[in-house]
This record gives structure tokens, sequence and C-alpha cells, in this order.
């Protein structure tokens, strides 16, 4: 059996000698998570730890005895001298200790955001200053991700305003098609008297009946409308990301939020031209369906895919559940407009689905599956010009 050589006891860190304590201190320039700074009091540089190098692009050895708004941008980096005078002559601290948030520079001249924390250290006459740096574009790009989410389920809740518009609708509607109706028996009592009097004025409603048919397409062109945002902007999107909020946005104020969801994409099919919001409606609405028709099931769950389809340039997207699967007077009507079997529905869920999924040059249609539940599936064009991972 070999011996474990015993460790050497630990030395405190206040008995640590010159070289001991130089090695310490690089241990913490190579280990600290944040981008760590040390300068003099006139800004020069005097280190830069192993984060601060990933961070802003610059060796150690490259940046140290420069000046260290090199690291800045803007007023800032004109201002810093003055910043540091200031404080020497009056004490009156505007940065250090307190954090703030400033704009940095990196090597190769990009800006990025950063939370700025700034420590002093009076060592006999001489005063250092450590940086603490921790970059704030990450966070800044999940705000952002976050008030676009916001957007989209603003977006979402007016399509289900959809639901009470529908009713309005039928009302709006009903109006030009009974006037329609009448103008048109009108007519047809007309037609056969010779009197020219009479021809005009069945002219005349022919004509008024040809507006009121107009009137009523313009009210359902509206609608269409209303619930896509008119044109898609299909776009290189990233399906993961895209699934992964239509995942989040569907558990919102719903009471099977618990139903286990599961994303699987191939990494093949990751990239696809799509307009993120609406085929998010489209997720959104699929996961809906599938929570609605589980509904009291103990082993719900729901699993969405994609993978790139053989031929055609196309990804499939699927959301499948283990429900009860479709009933059979839904079978064929299942994506025409108010076809519902909900107390609730309106049935204009998978109309829309198909509308924008139609609008995206894909497909949409439903697979019973063989173990029971139904699957969704759906296809959008992949992105040819793949961008690099
Ligand atoms: P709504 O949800 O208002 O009924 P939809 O057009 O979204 O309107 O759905 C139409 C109908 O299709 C539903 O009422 C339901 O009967 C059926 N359906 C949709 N998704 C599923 C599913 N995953 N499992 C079983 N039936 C479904």
């Amino acid at each position: 059996m070999t011996d474990i050589p015993a460790k050497p006891p630990a030395v405190p860190l206040d008995q640590l000698d010159g070289p001991a304590h130089q090695l310490h201190f690089e241990s913490i320039l190579d280990s600290v998570p944040d981008a760590m700074v040390v300068t003099d009091e006139a800004g020069i540089i005097l280190a830069f730890s192993r984060a601060a190098e990933s961070l802003f692009g610059y060796t150690a050895d490259e940046i140290i005895g420069q000046a260290v708004n090199r690291l800045m941008a803007g007023r800032d980096r004109m201002n810093h001298d003055t910043y540091i005078g200031n404080y020497m002559r009056t004490g009156h601290r505007q940065i250090i200790g307190k954090g703030r948030v400033v704009i940095a520079a990196r090597a190769d001249g990009t800006l990025f955001p950063v939370d700025l924390k700034i420590g002093e250290a009076r060592i006999g006459d001489y005063c250092l200053f450590t940086a603490f740096i921790r970059d704030l574009s990450e966070q800044q790009n999940a705000e952002r991700r976050m008030q676009a989410m916001q957007s989209e389920l603003a977006h979402f809740s007016r399509l289900s305003a959809v639901g009470t518009m529908a009713s309005a609708l039928a009302h709006e509607l009903n109006q030009p098609l009974t006037a329609v109706a009448n103008y048109l028996e009108a007519s047809r009592d007309l037609l056969d008297s010779p009197d020219p009097e009479i021809r005009e004025v069945l002219r005349g409603a022919l004509s008024e009946a040809a507006t009121q048919a107009v009137r009523a397409g313009e009210i359902v062109r509206k609608l269409r409308s209303y619930v896509s945002r008119g044109e898609v902007d299909a776009r290189p999107v990233r399906l993961t990301a895209l699934l992964s909020d239509a995942v989040a946005l569907s558990k919102v104020a719903r009471e099977r939020a618990d139903i286990p969801v599961t994303v699987t994409v191939d990494p093949q099919a990751d990239r696809v031209l799509a307009d993120p919001i609406q085929v998010q409606q489209v997720v959104i609405n699929l996961i809906r369906n599938a929570m609605d028709a589980m509904a009291g099931q103990s082993n719900a769950r729901i699993d969405i895919r994609a993978a790139r389809m053989e031929a055609g340039g196309l990804v499939e997207v699927e959301v499948c559940d283990n429900g009860p699967g479709l009933s059979a007077e839904m079978r064929d009507s299942l994506f025409k407009p108010f076809a519902t079997t909900k107390a609730q529905g309106m049935g204009l869920g998978l109309s829309i689905c198909q509308t924008i999924v139609e609008a995206h040059g894909g497909t949409i249609r439903a697979v019973p599956k063989t173990s029971g539940g139904t699957c969704f599936r759906f296809t959008l064009r992949e992105d040819k010009d793949k961008l690099p991972t």
C-alpha cells in the first residue's frame, strides 16, 4: 500500500512572504470570475486578470503599462483622468465603492455595456485602484428578449380576443349578407318584367347586392390581417429558441401549466425562414389544444420535435400529445373555421394556424398516433444560407 503524502499545513494569509504573496496574487488574477483590472493613481494598468483578457481581447502583457481609458468608451474615456484627478484632490467619490454601468471598448473596437465597481487600496503614499468589470451584454440581451416576449404575449392575447371578435364578426357579416339575399330575391322577381323602369330598378338592386358582397369580403379580409398581422416577414430564425419561447408563453395563465413539454430539435433543422411571432402563435395554439385535450389526464405529456425533411428544403415540426385523439366528427373539418367540440371554443385556432403556415409556404396536418394521442405536423422552409454556429 502506498502512503498518501501528508499535506503541508496551510499557511495563514497574513504570514505569506513576498514571493508567496506574488503567487497568491497571480492565482487570484487567473481565477477571479469577473474581469479585474488594477491601476495606479495615474490610471496606468498594473495588473489584468485572465477573465479581463478574454473580455477585452488584450493579453495582460500587451495592456499592462497602458492607460486604463483604452478600455473605456465615449465620455468616460475622455474624462477618466479628470475623474481620478478630482478624486485625488477632493476625496469626493463619484464611482469608487459604488459601481455603475458604463460602456467599455474591446481591443477590436466593439463597445459593450459593463457593470463597473472600483475599490481603492492605500499602501503608504501610493494609491491603487482595483476595478471589477462584469459584462452586461448577456443580461441586456435577456432583457430585450423578455420585452420581445411580452409584446408577443400581447399579440397572443389579441389572438384569443379573436374569439370575442368572432361573435361581433358574425353580427357584422349578417347585415351585408342579408342585404345581398334581399336584393337578389327582389331582382329575381323583377326579371320577367318588360317595363324599362323596372329594368332600371333591377340594375340598381344588382349593383347594390354587389356592393354589399364586397363589404362582406372586406370585413373578412380585415379579420385575416388582424389575426396574421398582414404580410409574412419571414427571416432566418433559430427554431430551438422560437419553440422554447412558445412553450413558455403557452403556459402563461393556464391551469395545466405543469404538463411536461419536451423540445427536441435536430441541429440540422435549427435554421428556418419564419416570422417568429406568427409561427409561435401556431405552436402556442397546438400546445394549448393538446393541453385541453388531456385535461384531467394524469400521464399527460407533450413532445415537440423538429427535423429536416428528406426532400424540398423543408423542416417539419410536430407537436404530439398522448390525449384521447381526434373525435370522429372533427377529423374532416379540423381546419375549418368555427369547427369546435369545446363548449367555450370558437373553432378558429387551427384555421388561423393553417393560414399562417400556408402563408409561410408550408402545410399543416394532423396524424393520429398509434399509441394513442395526436400529432400535429407542419412544415417551414429551411434557411439555406445557414449562419455559422
Ligand atoms: P378550438 O380550440 O376553439 O376548438 P381549434 O380550431 O383550435 O379551435 O380546434 C378545433 C377542434 O379540434 C377542437 O375543438 C378539438 O375538438 C380538436 N382538436 C384540436 N387539437 C386537438 C388535440 N390535440 N387532440 C384532440 N382534439 C383536438
